[in-house]
């Protein structure tokens, strides 16, 4: 059979992992991306479901919740990123600190977070002071030794004198930027040095330092926690910190690297539409020549990743023209394709100003709401001949980064095989 074209449009998770799952089928893969989407801006949790529903369905059922099996071909793509930690079936979930101050349930972490649920009882976290406007050692190790999970195994956490500001104005830089410092090796080992200063303080007079707990410092374009634990001799990590940081950054280094080992190109283009053309499929791209391809993957993303736009009535009525009740959200691009959410057609959850997003748009209980539901329908993940979806973008699916590396895995395969079975 001669070698099949798939276009995939998105390169978060769902993108990524289609382009990896469409090369092992045999595929030549031609990946275009617009910008930054939402696996770019995560803290570093990674979640098969949506954590608060784990922690609800245990609390339900009085059970402690352990990790689910994952299927084969995702531990496979998540070896071949070399950016996560995934337990085995079975164990424990991974814990993690979160910058509000509380310790949370995942599937899977960044592999430089730091997991307090591997410490063992009584343990003492210790957080080193740094003079930086994300970090507050004091308040979250206050806020921190409250969180239940850590009180019910003793473990306690003490902030620290720390130096670990090395140049100029670091204290005002941005958190990824402090990052990219520790991606040199010399600086890391300097870190690694005022780090051992730290715990041998903390425990002169028989105090405890059985792991440092620091801010999304450590390494932009690699998790660099592992060469400190090795250094220091006990877990260092990172605490789970929001939108817009190393670990996304990490992200992009680590998709960089897994790009170049499958020899696809990463091109920089906004994909404007998706065309039946005879025997084919037709990509209309912004600044860019069209081209056609035998199959297409849609890993938009959702309203985050600007895959999914919100575009209620009212934001294109002229004042001369007649309200028109329509469909109040739109794919980033044109294609042949069915948008819904919560189970029904858009047109049902608007009206003639927009859906009441006060009342459908937030999540309740199990309902993840209309802003995180609302997608392309699919069939698997078939959404039109030729056309499958993956990722955020596709409706009513839980949108977790292993849910979108499943996802894309599956979309890859069947787009590389289209239009046999
Ligand atoms: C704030 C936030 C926090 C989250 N926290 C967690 C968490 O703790 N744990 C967890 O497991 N999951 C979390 N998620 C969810 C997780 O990040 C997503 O489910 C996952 O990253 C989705 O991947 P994706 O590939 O579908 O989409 P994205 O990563 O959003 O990628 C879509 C890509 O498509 C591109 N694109 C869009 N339109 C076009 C176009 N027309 N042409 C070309 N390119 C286009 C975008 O620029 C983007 O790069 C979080 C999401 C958000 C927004």
């Amino acid at each position: 059979m001669p070698e099949r074209l798939v276009a995939i449009v998105g390169a978060g998770a769902a993108g990524l992992a289609a382009a990896w799952s469409a090369v092992r089928c045999g595929a030549r893969v031609r990946l275009c991306d617009a910008g930054v989407g939402a696996s770019g801006l995560g803290g570093g949790a990674v979640d098969d479901r949506p954590w608060e529903c784990l922690m609800r369905a245990g609390e339900l059922l009085g059970v402690t919740p352990l990790c689910r099996a994952l299927p084969e071909a995702v531990r496979s793509f998540a070896a071949a990123l070399g950016l996560w930690h995934l337990p085995e079936a079975g164990c424990p979930l991974v814990r993690l600190a979160t910058d509000a101050g509380r310790v949370r349930p995942a599937r899977g972490r960044d592999r430089a977070l730091l997991d307090p649920g591997e410490l063992p009882a009584g343990a003492a976290i210790v957080l080193p002071r740094v003079l930086r406007p994300e970090w507050d050692a004091d308040g979250l190790a206050r806020a921190l030794g409250d969180d239940e999970f850590l009180r019910s195994r003793g473990v306690r956490c003490v902030p620290a004198q720390a130096e670990l500001l090395l140049r100029t104005a670091e204290e005002r830089i941005a958190a990824a930027d402090l990052a990219a410092r520790h991606d040199e090796p010399a600086r890391l080992d300097w870190l690694g040095q005022r780090l051992e200063e730290v715990v041998a303080r903390a425990r002169v007079r028989g105090g405890r330092a059985d792991a440092l707990l620091l801010g999304p410092w450590l390494g932009a374009r690699a998790p660099r926690a592992e060469i400190l634990r090795e250094r220091v001799g006990l877990p260092v990590g990172e605490i789970l910190a929001g939108v817009g940081g190393a670990a996304g950054l990490r992200f992009e280094a680590a998709r960089e690297g897994l790009l170049g080992a499958l020899g696809i190109e990463l091109e920089r283009a906004r994909v404007l539409a998706v065309e039946p053309a005879p025997g084919a499929l037709r990509l209309e791209l912004a600044d860019a020549d069209p081209f056609v391809a035998d199959a297409v993957v849609l890993a938009v993303g959702g309203l985050a990743a600007g895959g999914i736009r919100y575009t209620p009535p009212e934001q294109v009525a002229a004042a001369h023209e007649e309200p028109v009740a329509r469909a109040p959200f739109a794919l980033s691009l044109r294609a042949p394709v069915e948008l819904r959410a919560l189970g029904r057609r858009l047109e049902v959850v608007s009206s003639l100003s927009g859906p009441a997003l006060d009342e459908i748009a937030w999540p309740r209980g199990p309902d993840p709401g209309l802003l995180e539901a609302v997608g392309v329908a699919c069939t698997g993940s078939c959404c039109a001949p030729g056309i499958y979806a993956a990722g955020d973008v596709v409706a009513d699916r839980p949108r977790t980064l292993l849910r979108a590396v499943a996802s894309g895995i599956e979309a890859g395969e069947a787009a590389a095989q289209w239009p046999s079975p």
